[in-house]
């Protein structure tokens, strides 16, 4: 429309949330899902970083505070939303911890309980309150983010675990509630990413890099962008006919199960990100 500018909200622009964007996979999604969207909001806890990388990602583009393990701060977040451009097309439940690394034994329940309080309460909660948007306009699409850790067995990662495997059941419930209201939910599950999330586990000793580089088929862990493109595809239209699934993206670690040492060694060979 003559005179408009392009960034302001119009009948046709599309609309992104990403929570947990200030960093790592959350913020590569942000950038990725701006080629897409007219308006990516980058929703984290640290409202300052959210407002620094929308300013970042350029004019449209909007950060706001958000806690999602409080329902209040969920709630008012998808109503500014709705306020500033009148929809919502696509969800992505990025934010996330990874601090608890105990094992069982040492395990408390005020940690226990904050894990699934980030993962699992703030995945339902923003799926909820963008759900009610998407139900009415009879269009949407969710992308969770599960994790290798949420499909075997990893040790003193008892909380983190059952989050992520109940993301991956959560997604299985809603995309089959919400299919016939043409509202698709999946999840990704990445492997290990080079993000502060991992870098602190390693810098506390509760992951050695290398060893996460020898149990990877690939040979190496992931760069936010490998699964920033895994979720904008499902975010998009191009994956008008999957619903319900939680596709790993993790250099082969799901579908590895011989012994460590059937993969030969990181110095042996590497297989470098495109
Ligand atoms: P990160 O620590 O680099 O970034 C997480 C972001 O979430 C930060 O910006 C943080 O401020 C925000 N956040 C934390 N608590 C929040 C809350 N209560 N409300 C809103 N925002 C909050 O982490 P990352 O490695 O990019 O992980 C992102 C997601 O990917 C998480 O769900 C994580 O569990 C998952 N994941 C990561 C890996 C990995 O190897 N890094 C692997 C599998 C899954």
């Amino acid at each position: 429309m003559a005179g408009q500018d392009r960034h302001s909200p119009s009948t046709t622009a599309r609309v992104a949330v990403v929570t947990g964007a200030g960093d790592g996979i959350g913020w590569a999604t942000a950038q990725r899902l701006a080629q897409d969207f007219e308006h990516v909001v980058i929703a984290d806890v640290r409202a300052d970083v959210a407002a620094q990388r929308a300013a970042e990602l350029g004019a449209g583009h909007l950060g706001l505070g958000c806690d999602v393990t409080s329902e209040d701060s969920v709630v008012a977040l998808m109503r500014q939303v709705q306020e500033r451009f009148g929809r919502l097309n696509a969800l992505v439940n990025n934010a996330g911890i990874g601090e608890q690394t105990v094992m069982t034994l040492e395990q408390t329940v005020e940690a226990f309980d904050r894990i699934l309080a980030v993962h699992l309460r703030g995945t339902f909660l923003a799926s909820r309150e963008a759900g009610r948007i998407f139900v009415q306009q009879q269009s949407g699409a969710i992308v969770n983010i599960s994790s290798i850790a949420g499909m075997q067995g990893h040790p003193g990662r008892n909380a983190y675990g059952a989050a992520k495997a109940g993301i991956s059941t959560m997604t299985a419930a809603m995309a089959s509630e919400w299919a016939r209201d043409g509202i698709r939910v999946n999840a990704v599950a990445p492997g290990y990413v080079l993000t502060d999330l991992v870098k602190n586990l390693a810098a506390k000793g509760a992951l050695d890099l290398q060893d996460l580089e020898r149990c990877t088929p690939m040979g190496r862990t992931a760069q936010p962008q490998e699964i920033a493109e895994a979720i904008a595809f499902l975010a998009s239209d191009r994956a008008s006919f999957i619903t319900g699934v939680t596709l790993p993206v993790d250099g082969g670690w799901a579908a590895f199960g011989a012994p460590p040492g059937k993969l030969g060694t990181v110095a042996e060979k590497r297989v470098s990100p495109k």
